[in-house]
């Protein structure tokens, strides 16, 4: 990149794809194309068995069963079809849908949208300086009350990688009587997730940020509230029978996979599953943590830098008197790549009282030169704005 070789330190907003990804994919078009559930013949009936099959790895990743997985076309997809499709019919006036301002905009307004619509009311959790939910506040305050019908947060936030303390949250969600909305994009594939023993209600995540395609996604939902969302989209396979004014729906989750669907996806995330697998998540996890400790440090050590928080491999900080856009793009004329701005976190943006920040996320595929090279090119790029003055 500008005559430089890459560090990819964009791995927040997608991962790069490991080469058993991409040849099963390719495979898939090469020997087993057809489409799915039209199975009279054998090549269609492969076709399924394995778009079933990807489903049964999702499952066995999350700990859930195969009936609780929906395939959709990501995160975004994901927690739209849990607002739209749950949410709105269980929401009255005046109940509460808990966030924080540290969520993605995919999660937040697709509540906003859902309570504009309901009469409901966001209710947003308190969190500390680094962007984490003060439990014990929510508990004090019974922030989480009996008014509150659901709780829509991230598993980890995509700004600052903060872990937010979901077990307790969950915990309390379901003593007031509501479900929990997990937004998981930053945490699958990252640490491993037990959806049964995190007891959420519903669970989204997108594969492009996991080593597979994009375009394909997860909502996992306990069976009886899948049973209980309506689906938003209508079309070929998801119907029992259609007579010329209504039609009946198939069980869950087939109901929610309305026409062609996207089966390269559903193979190549099925294939970035046993990658992540075979790798072990606990090692993933240590390793990003490792990698954006350092990075932290290294950051921090710079006069000038405000590292705003890290968590596994993600780090945000900026760069004294230099707006953020500027300091990525001077990181990109050496080769690096990071992602400025708000991260589409406008609130968690007003929350930090900064424009945007630049944000480096690692993956456990990075390493320490990768880690040098971001600490010697933020230094580079100080010096040559400080030479501009
Ligand atoms: N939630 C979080 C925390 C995210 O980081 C992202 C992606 N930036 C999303 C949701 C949305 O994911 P996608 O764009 O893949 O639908």
């Amino acid at each position: 990149m500008n005559g430089q070789p890459l560090v990819y330190l964009d791995n927040a907003a997608t991962s790069q794809k490991p080469q058993v990804v991409i040849d099963a994919i390719a495979a898939f078009y090469q020997k087993d194309n057809a489409n799915i559930y039209r199975g009279t013949y054998e090549l269609s009936q492969r076709t399924t068995d394995l778009y079933e099959g990807a489903r049964e790895q999702v499952a066995k990743f999350i700990g859930a069963d195969r009936s609780e997985i929906v395939l959709t076309a990501g995160a975004t997809a994901s927690l739209n079809l849990a607002a739209f499709g749950y949410g709105l019919p269980v929401l009255r006036p005046g109940d509460e849908i808990a966030v924080t301002a540290a969520d993605h905009h995919s999660n937040l307004v697709s509540w906003q949208e859902a309570a504009k619509m309901t009469g409901a009311k966001l209710v947003y959790l308190p969190l500390d300086l680094g962007g984490k939910v003060d439990v014990e506040r929510v508990k004090k305050e019974q922030i989480i009350g009996k008014k509150t019908k659901i709780l829509a947060i991230a598993q980890v936030t995509n700004v600052l990688g903060t872990n937010q303390p979901i077990a307790e949250l969950i915990n309390l969600v379901h003593q007031a009587g509501g479900v929990a909305v997990i937004d998981g994009a930053q945490a699958a594939g990252h640490l491993p997730v037990d959806v049964k023993k995190l007891d959420a209600d519903f669970y989204a995540f997108s594969g492009h940020k996991m080593l597979s395609q994009t375009g394909i996604g997860v909502l996992y939902g306990k069976k009886k509230l899948l049973e209980a969302t309506r689906p938003l989209f209508f079309g070929g396979e998801m119907i029992e029978e259609v007579g010329l004014t209504s039609a009946t729906y198939k069980k869950a989750p087939y109901k929610f996979e309305a026409g062609s669907q996207n089966v390269s996806g559903a193979i190549s995330l099925g294939s970035a599953i046993d990658y992540l697998t075979e790798i072990g998540l606990d090692k993933i996890a240590a390793r990003e943590a490792e990698l954006g400790k350092a990075a932290a440090a290294g950051l921090r050590a710079i006069p000038g830098v405000r590292v705003y928080g890290q968590g596994g491999g993600i780090v945000s900080f900026n760069l004294a008197g230099i707006h953020p856009h500027d300091l990525a793009t001077a990181l990109d004329t050496q080769g690096i790549a990071v992602r400025a701005g708000q991260h589409c976190a406008q609130p968690m943006m007003n929350f930090l009282q900064v424009p945007g920040t630049v944000r480096a996320s690692f993956a456990f595929y990075n390493n320490e030169e990768d880690v040098s090279a971001l600490i010697t090119g933020v230094k580079e790029a100080k010096e040559f704005f400080h030479g501009l003055r």
